[in-house]
């Protein structure tokens, strides 16, 4: 038995036909950069995020970036997020030359403590980044509730939430701006990199539109320094088919946690291993299943060993990385992420695993925890 940790290969099987169409449509336009397939993915998301606007973009970090331009974040400014996050989301900030200002995780969620917020506000800080971590919605109400009180707008990580909810609400129209990425790995992948931000607010649709074409809204004439950062009309094509898939494939994938808390259950492994907790209201969408896991580095080996893929996401929390060095946090900073850090484990969960593979993954952690 093999059990990778994601196989792209069988959901490509499932929908070639319609995905090579599509990519032959473009090939026949030779128009690739943004154009009416952009526009039509868009719309397409917008639709079914629930909000009025969406801005394609190169990347999910340039989502972030651009979101934060677009809030005007300035050199010296604050922005609050947690070190417990993939890379882009911190980077997005220092990038800009503001300050990344980090409050931690609640110890029994992936997601940001928002009774940790207040006290790390100040009068420079000019954004709070949220992260969906796993593909579970923050507690975006206490967040909002905080930053409507200091006005200060709210931009979602939600590179791994398309299709999550909290309270009925989708990610993406929770704060001021929704940031999605299309890294194939991602619930809604594409077939290389892209992004897109969402929104409500047309000032703010209105200025992403202009800087991601390096700030220009007649081509020529600038009013900002903006990026390029574009989506092309390939991804965007290949992508708008594969949204008529999601919601299918998020069934997948929450079904598959299902199985696997009946089997980690019925295996009496609750012991060495934390099953991902949801939270009331939220409607998780598994980008990842991630467990912890006692003797982690030790049983990923083991798994490796019997075929079984997994992945730390993420093992160094981003305050005690090398770069951010400066910003002058150690170890002990942030307890919770550090012991997330060194805990977590996220298992295969995509929607083509067969209950086969689930329980041999659940047999061979137990078989692990047997001579461990
Ligand atoms: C993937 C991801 C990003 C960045 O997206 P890219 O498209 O890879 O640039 C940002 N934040 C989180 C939490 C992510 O998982």
């Amino acid at each position: 038995m093999n059990v990778p940790l994601l196989d792209l290969k069988a959901q490509f099987r499932d929908i070639r036909k319609e995905v090579m169409a599509a990519v032959e449509a473009v090939c026949e336009d030779q128009g690739f950069i943004l154009g009416p397939r952009v526009v039509e993915l868009e719309q397409a998301i917008a639709k079914y995020v629930g909000c009025s606007h969406a801005i394609g973009c190169a990347s999910g970090s340039d989502a972030l970036l651009l979101s934060l331009m677009a809030a005007g974040v300035r050199p010296g400014d604050e922005v609050i997020t947690v070190p417990f996050t993939f890379f882009a989301t911190v980077s997005s900030i220092t990038r800009l030359g503001a300050k990344p200002v980090f409050v931690d995780i609640r110890p029994d969620l992936f997601n940001l403590d928002p009774t940790r917020i207040e006290k790390m506000v100040t009068p420079r800080t000019k954004a709070i980044i949220p992260v969906h971590l796993f593909g579970q919605c923050a507690e975006m109400e206490a967040i909002n509730e905080i930053a409507h009180r200091k006005k200060i707008p709210v931009i979602e990580d939600a590179a791994q939430a398309i299709g999550a909810s909290r309270r009925g609400v989708k990610a993406g129209v929770l704060g001021d701006t929704g940031c999605f990425s299309f890294f194939p790995s991602k619930n809604l992948g594409g077939f290389g990199d892209g992004g897109l931000v969402t929104t409500n607010d047309r000032t703010l649709n209105d200025a992403l539109a202009m800087l991601r074409v390096h700030g220009s809204r007649t081509r020529y004439v600038h009013e900002q320094v903006g990026i390029n950062s574009r989506l092309d009309a390939l991804q965007a094509a290949v992508l708008t088919v594969k949204l008529k898939h999601l919601d299918r494939w998020t069934e997948g994938r929450r079904r598959n946690a299902v199985t696997y808390e009946r089997l980690f259950a019925d295996a009496k492994l609750l012991d060495g291993v934390t099953l991902p907790k949801t939270e009331m209201g939220n409607f998780h969408v598994f980008n990842q299943f991630t467990i912890r896991a006692q003797k982690r580095d030790e049983l990923k080996v083991f798994l490796k060993e019997k075929n079984v893929g997994t992945e730390i996401y993420y093992p160094i929390p981003m305050h005690l990385q090398n770069c951010f060095k400066e910003l002058g946090y150690q170890k002990g900073s942030f307890p919770v992420s550090e012991r997330a850090a060194e805990q977590a484990l996220s298992l295969p969960i995509y929607a083509e695993l067969t209950d086969e593979q689930l329980t041999y993954v659940v047999d061979s952690i137990k078989t692990f925890y047997r001579s461990h």
